[in-house]
């Protein structure tokens, strides 16, 4: 399975993690957006980092 893991590089931490089944990428955006938007308000770096799972 496919996920796309949520990585913020200032945290050194994986935020979240969404299989891509069930996430689309806007989606995930969008989820970002509302989630993680902290991340983004204190000028953190996240990226979004391919993941493949069994
Ligand atoms: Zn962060």
């Amino acid at each position: 399975m496919e996920f796309r893991e949520v990585y913020c590089i200032s945290c050194k931490k994986v935020v979240g993690c969404y299989n891509i089944k069930f996430f689309t990428e806007d989606k995930i955006a969008e989820i970002i957006q509302t989630n993680h938007v902290s991340h983004i308000r204190n000028g953190h770096e996240v990226n979004l980092r391919k993941l493949i799972k069994n």
